[in-house]
């Protein structure tokens, strides 16, 4: 491709903050064969720093009785989307914009994939690291033939069997795999070795929303209600194709390089209804009451978790904490009776969605398309960011609700 050089340099420039000191220092760029990563050995992962801050529950166990081979034995099913298709399709769009364009916001590889593209690490050159997980370390890369600036997600398959969660992989590849939209983060493809499994991931060039907020304290009306409506459009997106994300916040956002969010981490996302026990991870700011009540035959739920938390979400990007954030025991206790306060700085069309977002009976949250056509939203979108979406024409209904 006659643009590579420029591409390269475009590489070279990109800038990401990185704040995980104790990573390797992934110095090469350039691994000459198939499969040589002596440089990028993946060692112990410690917790992930940006959320070292919030509570975690302990991972529980999510996969079964017969899931020792889990990993080894399906996760080479999974369709893979073929990134081929995404290179060429790029390349028009690349020509009209600059070199940025090219870490490939939205690729239109969602058409049918041909041949699964067989990936092996070989075909990647690995740049600098942007994060660790609680499994996983994540690099800049970039495919080597066609200059295709992704991010490449490492798992080690012995650590994944270890922490119980081959199952919860396999279902992130499978649900990801299959999603495209602007606000969320795609997956391309993934290939494994003897010992690890590898994620090509479209890079979020502005890294995590989580530190944005942290920085920012909080966000302006406009900024927080920007980001409102994307989650929205892809929370529509998702929950048309029957998904639930079920963990939504701001650590498992990323934001593009035009600062456009990418919502990640489908790692407790699941086909709905959901009508089995669930187990839990992660902070509980953001679980909803019908999760939260548990046990029992009624441990039912529907899409409208993802409601409630975006409830929360809007209330933490105005506020700067989440609305229910305490110990554990009454942060819990506070979700169960919607308990929160609004502080006087935030606006009333604001306090107006989050009251309608956090209301305890799920079937009584507005819907995504009420939150789409919500004051607070219009005042402050102006059709920018809802023209994301690409709805068959589902007109908002006029609410009605009766809240709480
Ligand atoms: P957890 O293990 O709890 O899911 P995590 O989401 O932070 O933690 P990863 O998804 O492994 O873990 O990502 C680790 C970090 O790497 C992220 O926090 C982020 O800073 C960075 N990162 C991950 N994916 C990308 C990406 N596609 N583009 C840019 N940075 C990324
Ligand atoms: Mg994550």
């Amino acid at each position: 491709m006659a643009d590579v050089s420029n591409l390269e340099a475009a590489f070279e420039r990109i800038t990401v903050n990185d704040e995980n000191e104790d990573q390797l220092a992934v110095t090469s760029t350039y691994h000459k064969q198939k499969g040589s990563v002596s440089t990028v050995s993946i060692t112990a992962l410690g917790t992930s720093t940006s959320a070292a801050n919030r509570m975690k529950l302990p991972l529980q166990k999510l996969a079964a009785a017969n899931s020792t081979k889990i990993v080894q034995a399906n996760i080479t099913k999974v369709p893979l989307a073929s990134q081929s298709q995404a290179v060429q399709n790029r390349s028009s769009e690349d020509r009209q914009s600059h070199a940025h364009r090219r870490t490939l916001t939205e690729p239109a590889i969602y058409s049918q994939p041909t041949t699964p593209k067989q990936w092996h690490l070989g075909m990647f050159e690995i740049g600098k690291p942007l994060g660790k997980g609680k499994f996983g370390r994540v690099y800049l890369a970039k495919e080597r033939s066609s200059g295709f600036v992704c991010a490449l997600k490492v798992l080690h398959k012995s650590e994944l069997q270890q922490g119980k969660v081959e199952k919860q992989v396999r279902r992130e590849i499978e649900i990801q795999s299959h999603l495209a939209h602007p606000n969320i983060l795609r997956l391309f493809g993934h290939f494994h070795d003897a010992k690890r499994i590898f994620l090509i991931l479209e890079f979020a060039g502005k890294g995590e929303l989580y530190k944005h907020l942290r920085r920012e304290q909080r966000f302006p009306e406009w900024k927080a209600a920007q980001y409102i409506a994307q989650m929205a459009a892809a929370l529509k997106y998702l929950h048309r194709k029957h998904v639930m994300h079920r963990d939504i916040k701001p650590e498992n956002i990323l934001v593009g390089i035009h600062g456009e969010i990418k919502i990640s981490d489908f790692g407790w996302s699941v086909h709905a209804p959901n009508n089995r026990r669930n187990t839990m991870c992660g902070t509980l700011d953001y679980l909803p009451p019908e999760m939260l009540r548990g046990g029992g035959k009624d441990n039912f739920y529907t899409e409208k978790v993802d409601l409630w938390s975006l409830g929360v979400l809007t209330y933490e990007f105005l506020v700067g904490e989440a609305p229910f954030e305490d110990s554990q025991v009454m942060t819990q206790r506070k979700i169960v009776r919607g308990d929160y306060t609004v502080p006087s700085f935030v606006s009333s069309e604001a306090k107006d969605l989050i009251k309608k977002l956090l209301v305890l009976d799920p079937e009584k949250r507005i819907s995504l398309e009420e939150v789409e056509t919500h004051p607070w939203i219009i005042k402050h979108c102006k059709g920018s960011s809802r023209a994301y979406e690409r709805t068959s024409g589902s007109k908002a209904r006029s609410s009605s609700d009766k809240e709480n």
